[in-house]
């Protein structure tokens, strides 16, 4: 079959294949500026100047951005685009936009299309609404948002039009990153340094190592009218109401079931419009909640993906009103039936697409292999607090530790394989699995490994899977960008700990592979602690991770300090990640938003029990009343009375507002208003079950979640 090398990944270091013979791929890119694109509407020398920028991060000479802008803005008007926008990402987590048209009038009533180099390279929106944590004060609103040649241009389809949409990075004019690509960048660039120094002691010339994701989606598809009558679902997104459908997913039918055909209409749609920016699709499936499914592309250098993640999660949301869907991308949707997660597949590459842990076929190859995965199980175990604090939020406090996803302590699970092989490194036996393992002088120094990645732990919030790292614990609403700049900043920092060892003890005169050995050892030694193959739902592991000293931060308030502890701020600021100032600002952004969306919740939460519960149970207790039900009107009337005194504690609790620090109102916030909130819902869902059903104004979780 002829597989044509994707032009996706013309900067993903050739490591995607997107099969173009295959019709359903005909139109693969065909909305992107990418290689193709680009060779066809630039001149030589100038496609060959922006190739080296996006291959070898080469800084583009401004001069050619004319150039580049002319060829782009041909290539959009040719796609019918007629304005174009700098799109980014601000620190609330999606995405923004603001468009200009190309058009401009040229004095003789007639107007021409127009972009120059400038325009390309550099935006100034008028930002001074997006947060940023007190980095930027309101009257000094400018911000600007800066082109990113490394992820391709892309048209944005409209029924009555469309636009051309330009990847930017924003930050302050005092060159503060805004925004969640910055840091991202430079995490990977962090990164790839410390991996090529790393791999240089090893012997290997390698000049670039990519960090590379493929992120794992899950969501809900609901009907969406049943959707415009929950003003929970419009106003915070997810259900703050709904008692336990008789049929949940005990039976367990809907994982990896027969997908409905209205929802596969979907996915191929949604698959077909996503190949047309570009983003490689690769799996569906239905999940194990019903109503609940899975998208997941094949993966790409970190900030494409990225990138391809957020217009991924667009893209969901759009198309699913073609079919009278709604998609859900919040953690917790539904109390009492899973929640939804993204699964961050994590791995390094070199730019001749070695994958840096993939287990080899020979011993050398396993001693890059083993020395990388010390790396990041140093990186977890010593920043476990912050790795946990990169995914939470309102949402991810409902599902982390729930028993369906990763508790909210960190380990991570090796399989048995290797493990075995770490703690017969540790132990210092002699490893020759296979019996090909030998290295040195007949000295069985680094074993063979005959990895099957077969064993899987599907309860680990942070695995190995084979030939990368599954970091489970994200929300499915977040963008990847901050937990895989962390990610590959904590194992920046941890291969270059290891590479000092490593030449320090090479400098002493040892062998190579056995000052790797060395270096596996101790790092495993002091680091086994993070490591855990175990049922991570079990009571036991609690306790257990208790004994070992691993942080156990339960909820967003407990882990948000995280991100300014000193051991952050020094690992951030050696890379040049984050400054401290830069920390603080997302430390704050994200506590805020735990505010505002808790706050909004319980708002909502007010308004709908006393506008909605409460009349109708009003209505049903009078039913009643007139029927002459003694024993029913006396338990509705009891529940009534519960309702309405639980309804005024919420009002109450919510309209306290300590515009102090912004970590206490947080707190306060966990400590007081959430539990208003599920003391009203606990009553209100057991009315739910005695009301009249066409009394009822909320639609239920049973149709909800089973009407497809
Ligand atoms: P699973 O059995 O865990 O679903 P898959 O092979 O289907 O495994 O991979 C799931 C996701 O992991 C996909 O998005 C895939 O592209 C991604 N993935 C595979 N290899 C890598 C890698 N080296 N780096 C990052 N992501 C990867
Ligand atoms: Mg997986």
């Amino acid at each position: 079959m002829n597989v044509v090398s994707a032009r996706w990944s013309a900067n993903g270091n050739g490591i995607g294949q997107v099969d173009l013979t295959n019709p359903a791929n005909s139109n693969f890119g065909s909305n992107v500026f990418d290689a193709n694109a680009q060779r066809q509407m630039l001149p030589k020398a100038v496609y060959r100047a922006l190739e080296a920028t996006i291959e070898r991060s080469e800084p583009l000479d401004p001069a050619l951005a004319d150039a580049v802008a002319l060829g782009m803005k041909d290539w959009a008007l040719s796609k019918g685009a007629t304005h174009f926008t700098h799109w980014f990402q601000p620190l609330t987590g999606s995405t923004a936009e603001k468009h200009d048209s190309f058009y401009g009038p040229v004095g003789d009533g007639t107007a021409l299309a127009e972009f120059s180099g400038k325009e390309l390279i550099q935006g100034e929106p008028d930002a001074s609404s997006f947060p940023t944590g007190g980095v930027r004060a309101t009257f000094e609103a400018r911000g600007y948002t800066a082109w990113d040649p490394t992820s391709p241009a892309f048209i944005i389809e409209n029924p009555n039009g469309s636009y051309l949409s330009i990847p930017t990075a924003f930050a302050s004019w005092t060159g503060e990153a805004l925004d969640k690509k910055i840091p991202l960048l430079r995490s990977m660039e962090a990164l790839s340094k410390a991996a090529i120094r790393a791999l240089g002691i090893m012997g290997d010339p390698t000049d670039r190592v990519f960090t590379t994701i493929g992120p794992e989606q899950e969501y809900f598809l609901i009907d969406k009218h049943y959707f415009y009558q929950r003003p929970d679902l419009i106003a915070t997104g997810r259900t703050l109401y709904g008692a336990k459908p008789a049929k949940g997913q005990e039976l367990d039918d809907h994982y990896f079931g027969y997908i409905a055909e209205r929802v596969l209409a979907y996915m191929l749609d949604l698959e077909r419009e996503l190949g047309k920016l570009g983003v490689p699709i690769k799996t569906r499936h239905n999940e194990v909640a019903p109503g609940q499914y899975e998208v997941a592309p094949v993966f790409e250098n970190s900030n494409l993906g990225t990138d391809h993640q957020q217009l991924c999660m667009q893209m969901m949301q759009s198309v699913a009103r073609r079919y009278d869907l709604v998609c859900l991308l919040h953690e917790k949707p539904f109390a009492g039936v899973n929640g939804s997660g993204k699964h961050n597949n994590w791995s390094m590459a070199t730019s001749d697409g070695e994958n840096l842990l993939e287990p080899g076929e020979t011993p050398h190859e396993n001693m890059k292999f083993l020395f990388f995965c010390s790396a990041v199980i140093r990186a977890v175990n010593i920043h476990q607090g912050l790795l946990r604090a990169s995914v939470a939020s309102s949402g991810q406090d409902h599902r982390l530790g729930a028993n369906e996803a990763p508790p909210a302590i960190m380990s991570i699970f090796l399989g048995a394989e290797l493990e075995g092989v770490f703690e017969g490194i540790a132990a210092g036996k002699p490893l020759s699995s296979g019996g090909g393992g030998l290295l040195g002088l007949g000295t069985p120094v680094l074993p063979d490994l005959p990895m099957h990645g077969g064993d899987r732990n599907r309860t680990s919030p942070f695995a190995f899977t084979g030939n990368k790292f599954e970091f489970r614990a994200l929300g499915s609403s977040d963008t990847p960008s901050f937990p895989n700049t962390v990610l590959n900043t904590i194992v920046a920092e941890s291969i270059d700990s290891l590479a000092e060892d490593l030449e320090s003890k090479v400098r002493g005169g040892a062998e190579i592979e056995e000052a790797v050995r060395e270096v596996i050892k101790s790092t495993y030694e002091q680091n086994s602690q993070i490591v855990f193959g175990g049922d991570n739902y079990a009571a036991e592991w609690e306790e257990e991770a208790a004994r070992r000293g691993l942080l156990n931060l339960k909820t967003t308030p407990d882990a948000l300090p995280e991100l300014i502890s000193e051991q952050t701020v020094a690992a951030f600021s050696n890379y040049g990640v984050l400054s401290e100032r830069e920390l603080e600002s997302r430390h704050e952004v994200r506590a805020e938003q735990y505010v505002i969306k808790v706050n909004t919740e319980a708002e909502t939460a007010a308004n709908i029990a006393r506008t909605m519960i409460l009349p109708a149970t009003v209505r049903h207790l009078n039913e009643l009343k007139g029927a002459g039900q003694a024993d029913l009107i006396e338990e509705s009337s009891a529940l009534l009375d519960t309702l309405t005194e639980r309804i005024k504690i919420l009002e109450e609790v919510n309209a306290v507002h300590d515009d102090g620090d912004i970590v206490t109102e947080a707190t306060y916030m966990r400590d007081k208003v959430l539990p208003a909130m599920e003391s009203v819902r606990e009553v209100a869902d057991r009315l739910e079950r005695i009301v009249a059903d066409d009394l009822w104004p909320l639609p239920k979780y049973q149709e909800m979640l089973l009407i497809r």
